[in-house]
């Protein structure tokens, strides 16, 4: 047990004081980001995204970070109510953690290296932290801790060391060197100046803390405090950062990716000229309905086009199909489909259309048209034939051809009218 003077030093001097409700701010702050990694983490793994292992091992490294912090503050919080014989146990979960951080963090290397790491090799190296962590609960001469006693300082608490706690340390701190190396050089290679530098920071301080540390415990004191909690915060907020600004860039890329997609789909489903769909697309979908679609198809043919074109060119001709279109568009549903099928010729898939319902929505489409009024065309009535025919449980093609068939009787019926196809059992 330690000398009780060093015990009333340490923990009645106001320094140690401030260092504990700053440990304990500290313990608060990493506490919260640890949820929000966990949620974060959580998010991706929903969405299977590529970049789940390293935020799970990043979320791990937090987690045994703020165990360390939460460990020392349980060490602080003994000595203050005098219950010397239960300073040990936090002492040596303060230890442990440390270690399950360090192999979190190569892990986290390993993963950020090859997203897809074996899961079995992950294991392993978790699986050798928690080995070499039992160590330090094993109290043993030849080992890392020797019991349960331990030491008080004017800057802290350390336990009774063996002659097994410097190599153990050591390997440590050649392992953490290894992985922050290998971290900052891959940090060398960051998307943009901000991360790059902002992930250096962070693993310098880090390191720098650990490596202050290490030899703090091995009785070599350089500063009169415990900087690993300082560097964990340091680590942890850069790192924070750095991520944030990662996936921002990402989400952007990604909903410039979207946008791309969308175009390239708009222009294998749409018609160049009207902004209709195309034939192919209302092919597909037709297909796709198969034969118990309900509802019917309109087949359009505009009346005297090609006097348009004749007479006033084809620029005029081409304003008079976009003007057509946006009349289709304004007068439909939004479950039918419209398509341009070539020419000034336009089918439209009525879903929820019948002999009888199709007359009022063609009028509406023949008193729309009537109203199109082109700049520089004159002594033109715009209008347009129309053919119905009832979607009958067969193939929609030879629906079609109904519709087209009655389309012509509509032209030869006097134009600009609607003819309705006869059932296909007539
Ligand atoms: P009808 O009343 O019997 O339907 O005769 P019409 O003058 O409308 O002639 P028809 O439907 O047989 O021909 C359509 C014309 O449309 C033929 C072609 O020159 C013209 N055309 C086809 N595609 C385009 C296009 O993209 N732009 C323009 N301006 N004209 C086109
Ligand atoms: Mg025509």
């Amino acid at each position: 047990m330690p000398n009780s003077n060093a015990v009333v030093r340490l923990t009645g001097s106001g320094v140690d004081t401030w260092a504990l409700w700053l440990k304990i701010m500290a313990c608060g702050a990493t506490v919260t980001l640890l949820l929000l990694l966990a949620v974060f983490t959580w998010a991706l793994y929903r969405q299977r995204d590529r970049e789940t292992p390293v935020a799970l091992h990043f979320t791990l490294a937090n987690l045994f970070a703020s165990v360390y912090v939460a460990g020392d503050i349980a060490v602080r919080l003994s000595l203050l109510q005098g219950q010397l014989g239960s300073v040990m146990q936090p002492y040596r979960v303060s230890l442990s953690a440390v270690v399950m951080a360090l192999a979190a963090f190569i892990c986290l290397e390993q993963v950020l290296r090859r997203r897809a790491t074996p899961p079995l090799r992950l294991l392993v190296i978790y699986a050798v932290g928690a080995l070499l962590s039992a160590l330090l609960w094993w109290r043993h001469p030849g080992l890392i801790i020797r019991n349960d006693t331990f030491t008080v300082s004017d800057v802290g608490v350390f336990a009774d060391y063996c002659a097994g706690a410097a190599p153990f340390f050591g390997g440590c701190l050649v392992l953490f060197a290894i992985a922050t190396y290998r971290m900052l050089r891959r940090a060398r290679r960051a998307g943009s100046d901000l991360v790059r530098r902002l992930t250096w920071f962070g693993f310098a301080v880090f390191f720098l803390a650990g490596v202050h540390d290490t030899f703090r415990e091995l009785g070599v004191e350089l500063l009169p405090f415990s900087a690993l909690t300082l560097g964990c915060a340091v680590f942890q907020l850069g790192a924070f950062a750095a991520m944030a600004i990662h996936y921002s860039l990402t989400l952007g890329e990604r909903s410039r990716h979207d946008h791309q997609l969308r175009r390239l789909t708009d222009r294998a489903t749409r018609d160049p000229l009207s902004g209709l769909f195309n034939r192919a697309y209302l092919e597909h979908r037709l297909d796709t309905l198969g034969r118990a679609a309900p509802g019917g198809l309109l087949f359009i043919d505009l009346d005297h086009f090609k006097l348009v074109n004749d007479r006033f060119g084809h620029g005029h001709g081409d304003r008079l199909i976009r003007a057509v279109a946006e009349c289709i568009r304004d007068t439909m549903r939004q479950e039918d489909i419209a398509c341009r099928w070539g020419g000034d010729e336009f089918v439209v898939y009525l879903p929820s259309a019948s002999a009888s319902s199709a007359p009022p929505v063609v009028e509406r489409l023949l008193r729309a048209f009537a109203t199109i009024e082109l700049h520089g065309v004159t002594d033109i009535d715009i209008g347009a034939s129309m053919g119905f025919a009832e979607l009958d449980g067969g193939d929609w093609r030879d629906t079609l051809q109904r519709a087209d068939a009655a389309l012509y009787q509509a032209k030869a019926g006097g134009r600009n009218r609607l003819s309705i196809a006869p059932s296909a059992t007539d």
